[in-house]
């Protein structure tokens, strides 16, 4: 199976609000003011799927600060799961936050369908250890419903762009580490955190973390496939695109380039997200 374990959707409702939006939330806004970052609906993924020959997509929209707007997000998502059952996979968005209503809203989009949370993130502040913290008991939910988090993590070095925070990469280790049954995927690489687990006590916590491909062309020369297979092995990367961001077409010739193996390429396309979805 086929799986691009990293898409983004957006409802016509939300897409006719941009411009409010904007204003609404800061994130949204450095992420998206620029008018050339797409907004795609649930629809234009399967169209995207449908051309590039790829089975199945998991899909979620933005994590807005505001519980209220993850909950018109989530609906999106679950309506369009529903829509196309063999097809999307949903994930929801939360604020980072143990409130009442969060954690309300986390049990209400699981219970609906939801096989994930994320992709969670943190575009308008540093991530550290008293950030992590303020997640504490929405983390413990996903942790008992055995389902992953997908957590945005970003390079500390390189180009800057919009919503590329810092990342207390000590905070982030021991996040991992005092979740120890939770599943973790780090989107876009986990911001080279996978290069760590050449050292034995990081290898020793990350049983469960999954690293994603997403804007990887765009940050990386294609070695990169090479460098994360050698160190963190076959099962646990997935690859995801981040579209509407890119499509599938760079990654896949990206990976026809550095990986040799039939076996390995069908692993990272879409069997490791098969197997950690349960699907
Ligand atoms: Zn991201």
């Amino acid at each position: 199976m086929f799986l691009d374990a990293h898409t983004h959707i957006f409802s016509p409702r939300m897409q006719q609000n941009r411009n409010d939006l904007l204003l609404q939330d800061e994130g949204f806004r450095m992420l998206y003011q620029n008018e050339k970052a797409k907004l795609v609906s649930a629809e234009e993924v399967i169209a995207m799927l449908d051309n590039r020959g790829i089975d199945r997509a998991v899909v979620f929209g933005f994590p807005w600060q505001d519980v209220e707007l993850c909950k018109q997000g989530n609906d999106y998502v679950l309506e369009g799961i529903t829509k196309f059952p063999d097809r999307l996979i949903g994930f929801i968005t939360l604020p980072w936050s143990g409130s009442e209503e969060v954690l309300k809203e986390c049990e209400r989009g699981i219970a609906a369908g939801a096989k994930g949370v994320g992709e969670l993130a943190f575009y308008h502040q540093p991530l550290n250890h008293d950030i992590l913290l303020q997640g504490e008991s929405l983390v413990k939910i996903v942790e008992q419903k055995k389902i992953p988090l997908l957590l945005h993590i970003n390079e500390p070095v390189g180009h800057s762009y919009p919503g590329k925070i810092g990342i207390d990469f000590q905070a982030l280790q021991d996040f991992i580490a005092s979740h120890s049954t939770l599943t973790i995927i780090l989107a876009h690489w986990g911001g080279r955190f996978f290069f760590f687990e050449l050292m034995p006590e990081i290898k020793k916590i990350t049983n469960n973390v999954f690293y994603d491909t997403a804007a990887s062309p765009l940050l990386y020369h294609r070695q990169v496939f090479e460098v994360a297979l050698k160190i963190v092995g076959e099962e646990r990367i997935l690859f995801g695109s981040d579209f509407p961001l890119l499509t599938p077409r760079k990654y896949f010739k990206e990976m026809a380039m550095t990986i040799a193996s039939d076996d390995i390429l069908k692993k990272i396309k879409g069997e490791n997200a098969r197997r950690l979805l349960g699907l």
